[in-house]
């Protein structure tokens, strides 16, 4: 079985050094060819330029930033054969129908860690949540050897649901808000992300994905976990200029709410606000 991960970055490093562990054949491939140092492991990981390499593989795994997607897409034709299965590790939703393969899956990353140059820190959690078939089972058997662990839904909607509206969230108000979890003390922002919450889940409900009526204390229970000092990406995108994955996390509910003609006045103002940082990104 030949296996590739795509992205050298947070995710995609760790999943490779964790599976290059037990497992043969696992290629990580990037822009250019280098050498990734994993901490805490502090070991080197190598990766390979996507235009130097000339196999097909079984399994690849995506682990670019969704708006880095697009630029990738030409390139995977070559790296894949009719039953090469694909999973998106990435936040977001709506991607795979921009992936032109037979066997797609969105997975739900529960991976933390932070790229900074040709560094990877690996914080906490190994897990990727895909829907239950006979490919992902057999997929799931492969990495049982590893610390990655695939967890296989029955209904993976929902799973993808929840993860797109706790990222929109916290997300949302650290990047806008130019602070880091420490803003949920401020009440207005509280509400205003229990507000975009509410509007996100009623766009979830439009898509028949019905959570508990906890959801939204539930969800504010975690983002009360979160140290003081902790980003998100998006506020780490924000305040280095980069761009945002936001049509993939509010762009994506945004499309679903006018498409049911909701009313979502929080949620359309954050994803124009987020709009603009993107556009003037570097
Ligand atoms: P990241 O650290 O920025 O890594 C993305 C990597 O993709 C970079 O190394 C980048 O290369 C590479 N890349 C971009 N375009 C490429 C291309 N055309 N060909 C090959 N490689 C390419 O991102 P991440 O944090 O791992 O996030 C990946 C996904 O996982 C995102 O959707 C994110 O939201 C999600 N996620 C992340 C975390 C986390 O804790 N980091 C947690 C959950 C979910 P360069 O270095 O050359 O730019």
């Amino acid at each position: 079985m030949q296996i590739a991960i795509i992205g050298p970055g947070a995710v995609g490093t760790t999943i490779a050094y964790e599976l290059q562990t037990s497992l043969l054949n696992v290629t990580l491939i990037g822009r250019s060819n280098k050498q990734i140092t994993i901490k805490p492991a502090n070991q080197t990981v190598e990766v390979s330029s996507i235009d130097d390499v000339t196999a097909t593989f079984d399994v690849i795994i995506i682990a670019v930033k969704t708006h880095q997607l697009n630029h990738l897409i030409p390139k995977l034709h070559r790296l894949a054969h009719e039953e090469t299965l694909f999973i998106s590790a990435q936040n977001g939703y709506g991607l795979l129908p921009r992936l032109p393969f037979q066997h797609t899956y969105q997975a739900v990353v529960y991976i933390s860690g932070q790229k900074s140059g040709n560094e990877v820190v690996h914080f906490r959690d190994y897990r990727l949540h895909v829907q239950k078939d006979a490919q992902t089972l057999h997929l799931k058997k492969l990495l049982d050897h590893s610390k990655i662990e695939l967890v296989l839904e029955e209904h993976i909607e929902e799973k993808i649901w929840y993860k797109l509206l706790v990222n929109l969230g916290i997300n949302s108000i650290t990047a806008l808000g130019h602070n880091t979890a420490q803003i949920l003390k401020i009440k207005e922002v509280e509400q205003l992300c229990r507000n975009l919450l509410y509007e996100g889940q009623q766009v979830a409900l439009s898509e028949g994905i019905k959570f508990s009526d906890s959801l939204i204390d539930d969800i504010m229970q975690i983002y009360a976990g979160y140290p003081d000092h902790m980003g998100t990406s998006m506020y780490y995108d924000v305040i280095n200029s980069q761009p945002l994955e936001v049509e993939a996390i509010q762009g994506f509910i945004y499309s679903k709410a006018r498409y049911y003609n909701l009313n979502t006045p929080h949620l359309n103002t954050v994803y124009a606000l987020l709009l603009s940082h993107h556009s003037i990104a570097k």
